[in-house]
């Protein structure tokens, strides 16, 4: 089937919208991504049709709601190749997965244990784990980056050692845009006994990742940057540490028996589900991911190729304009400045001409510290954005520099 962006335009709504008398130029994916209609109407039919809390109700809502929640379940369990579907773990997004994952390791690290994170990570991907040193005596450590915004990897394997617990890595660095070389990273940790967790959030709209041939302990990921809903994600850990991990949040929903004197908990995946999740939110992830695969993962990563080559060479044509990010394993996201002007200014005077782009640290400012910058503008496309888009970018660039300076 041959790419069509015009035809897959026309499925999302939100693209056909104007923003301050402009056609949106929407490129600020790496936020959150928009929604085709089918997501769209499956939150509607659920909400519509058979909305009920699921995994208790005898009667007929309640088993619909919860075939259509299980079943999603079973498709992102189909998506990633994982090897369980107690292993699929529904969060409320990447951010949830990973504090879930840096609690349960709060008891299973010793003083003096050490974790390794790199220097491309999102807060969401930092703070945890400082919490988790805090409280268990472990030491944090930081594999640092090379002017090109990629890891020294070189410096990572003289940071693994017998006291390595813990690797952290995103797949995909959201503010460069940096694949990460996950694999090779993973290999290494488990080398010398090290779990490792990978943030999938960048990556899971880019790439379809294989969790079995990944061998990963964990990883996590939203669904809303992969065109479902925000509010839902998925953590997911292999069961032998699933099972060594204590539940995160107590309640309904994750318990097998409830008595003043005991409680047990119940089995996978279930332990780590207390309360009432987002059913709709699970279903609609379902949805999505049905719709990514239908446009297909090898599709999308050439279109989005072209985007970022072509938008690559157009802004560098710009004087004065410089990107931050420029390793040779990059998905499309464009960090960049200009000479003597503030990215947030940049991006207001774009705004007004309908593009949104993000500005500021984009969550990751040990990186922005590195460049010694406040900040950058970052454009980043998706499978639905157009080379004329690319175009209407560099225009407004060019504008907001000539008003600028
Ligand atoms: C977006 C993002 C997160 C945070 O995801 P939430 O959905 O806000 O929890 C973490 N890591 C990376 C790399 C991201 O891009």
């Amino acid at each position: 089937m041959a790419f069509d962006v015009q035809k897959i335009r026309n499925d999302f709504p939100i693209l056909q919208r104007k923003v301050n008398g402009y056609p949106l130029v929407y490129l600020d994916n790496a936020a959150t991504s928009q929604k085709p209609q089918v997501v769209i109407d499956c939150i509607v039919d659920y909400y519509s049709n058979y909305n009920a809390n699921i995994h208790r109700g005898v009667h007929t809502l309640s088993q619909e709601a919860t075939d259509a929640y299980e079943m999603a379940r079973k498709k992102i369990q189909t998506h990633f190749n994982i090897a369980h579907l107690h292993e699929v773990i529904f969060t409320s997004g990447t951010t949830h997965g990973i504090n879930l994952v840096a609690n349960g390791f709060s008891t299973l690290l010793n003083k003096g244990d050490e974790i390794i994170v790199s220097a491309l990570e999102h807060h969401s991907n930092i703070v945890p784990w400082q919490m988790l040193c805090e409280r268990s005596g472990a030491i944090l450590k930081v594999i640092p980056i090379n002017e090109e915004g990629v890891l020294i990897l070189s410096a990572y394997e003289e940071l693994l050692s017998e006291k390595t617990k813990l690797v952290f890595v995103n797949h995909i660095s959201n503010a460069l845009g940096t694949i990460n070389p996950i694999k090779k990273i993973i290999e290494k940790a488990h080398a010398i006994g090290a779990a490792v967790l990978i943030d999938g959030a960048q990556s899971c709209s880019h790439i379809k990742p294989d969790l079995i041939d990944l061998d990963v302990d964990f990883y996590v990921t939203s669904a809303h940057k992969m065109c479902g809903p925000t509010g839902v994600g998925i953590l997911y850990g292999k069961e032998d540490w699933l099972r060594k991990m204590p539940p995160y949040q107590g309640g309904g929903e994750m318990i097998k028996e409830v008595t003043f004197e005991k409680t047990t908990y119940a089995d996978l995946p279930h332990k780590f589900e207390a309360g009432t999740p987002n059913i709709c939110g699970g279903i609609a992830f379902g949805a999505a991911i049905d719709y990514l695969n239908s446009i297909g993962f090898n599709a999308i990563a050439a279109h989005e190729k072209m985007l970022l080559d072509y938008a690559t060479k157009e802004l560098l044509a710009i004087e004065g304009l410089k990107i931050y990010g420029t390793g040779s394993e990059k998905t499309s996201v464009i960090s960049f400045n200009i000479d003597g002007i503030h990215p947030y200014d940049i991006g207001t005077i774009i705004d007004k001409l309908g593009i949104a782009v993000r500005t500021g640290h984009h969550c990751a400012q040990p990186i922005m510290d590195y460049f010694n910058i406040p900040g950058t503008v970052r454009a980043s496309f998706s499978f639905y954005n157009t080379i004329e888009e690319v175009d209407s970018l560099v225009q407004g660039v060019i504008k907001a520099k000539l008003m600028l300076t």
